[in-house]
């Protein structure tokens, strides 16, 4: 029995207003199937083994039973970005910059107001998504380190692999990796140029939480595990993963409930005091309904789930 839903996005994310996806009953529990709307069927085939993993197969037994995780803060004004922080309880903030509708004076009063609410022992991470040049990085990162009063990492500053080595070579803050760690191959690559410090790991577009262990494994960095802002039922995934690495030095970014207006279950993985559990979630079937996809939704992803099964 799949279960299309359709949760509306309390901010615009990736472009998107409105999470969708299928919830996928096996043996072995439920799982989420949601890659993007511009995914295609075959960059969705790993989304769909992520999802039978966790309802067929289930999960390796984790090492910890909690994980501290960071808080994301959209593009937002300064103090909208200090209030989600403070109301937040994450000791970690991911701020995301370079957004085409905002300057780099916007991004810099919006890491300081994030610093203003962490505190000078909170970490601060920044996340511009390839969207710069190695030359507008560099001068991009000076500015918001000296704005945020230091920054714990810069997530993909820059497309290309090429381009993350030539940042990392000129700037000291730590360089993360995460559109470039999609595949098993890929991290290799990452590594070995010299491109980053730290890997950002999601389980569904690696295809699984073992596929996503052993690229882990393989790339030889420190690892933060990432969610695709999944409902409950799909963070869970991304928790089981955290949860099974041997070590673990950086808050992940599995606290991204709080992107949706609404959830599967009561029983949301929302982040308490900055830690989530190490927990399995199923969605309850009075509060899932309460995001039932339309019709036509409904059918689309059928459709849609059916295309990369025959794959
Ligand atoms: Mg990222």
């Amino acid at each position: 029995m799949d279960f299309v839903y359709a949760i509306p996005m309390r901010n615009r994310f990736r472009g998107i207003t409105l999470r969708e996806g299928v919830l996928l009953r096996g043996a072995a529990g439920w799982g989420e199937f949601c890659p993007f709307a511009d995914y295609s069927d075959a960059e969705s085939a790993p989304w769909l083994a992520a999802a039978v993993e966790a309802s067929e197969v289930g999960w390796p037994a984790p090492v910890r039973d909690r994980v501290e995780v960071n808080t994301t803060v959209p593009v937002v004004a300064p103090e909208r970005a200090r209030e989600l922080v403070a109301a937040s309880g994450c000791r970690t903030a991911k701020v995301k910059v370079a957004d085409p509708r905002s300057s780099i004076v916007d991004d810099c009063d919006r890491v300081a107001a994030v610093r203003d609410a962490l505190g000078p022992a909170g970490a601060i991470r920044v996340d511009a998504n390839t969207a710069w040049d190695v030359d507008t990085a560099v001068k991009a990162i000076r500015e918001l380190e000296r704005a945020a009063g230091g920054l714990e990492y810069v997530e993909q500053p820059c497309p290309s692999v090429e381009e993350l080595a030539a940042v990392r070579r000129q700037v000291d803050v730590r360089i993360a990796a995460d559109e470039s760690i999609r595949r098993a191959e890929d991290p290799l690559k990452v590594a070995v140029a010299g491109a980053a410090d730290v890997a950002v790991i999601k389980v569904s577009p690696l295809g699984g939480v073992r596929r996503a262990l052993e690229v882990a494994e393989a790339c030889g960095l420190p690892c933060v595990v990432s969610s695709a802002v999944e409902t409950s039922v799909g963070l869970a995934a991304g928790l089981a993963l955290a949860g099974a690495l041997p070590t673990l030095d950086f808050a992940c970014g599995l606290g991204t409930r709080s992107l949706l207006t609404g959830d599967v279950t009561s029983a949301s993985l929302s982040p308490v005091d900055g830690y989530l559990p190490v927990l399995r979630t199923a969605p309850e079937p009075d509060v899932a309904q309460g995001f039932a996809a339309d019709d036509a939704t409904h059918a689309a992803w059928l459709d849609r789930l059916a295309r990369v099964r025959a794959l």
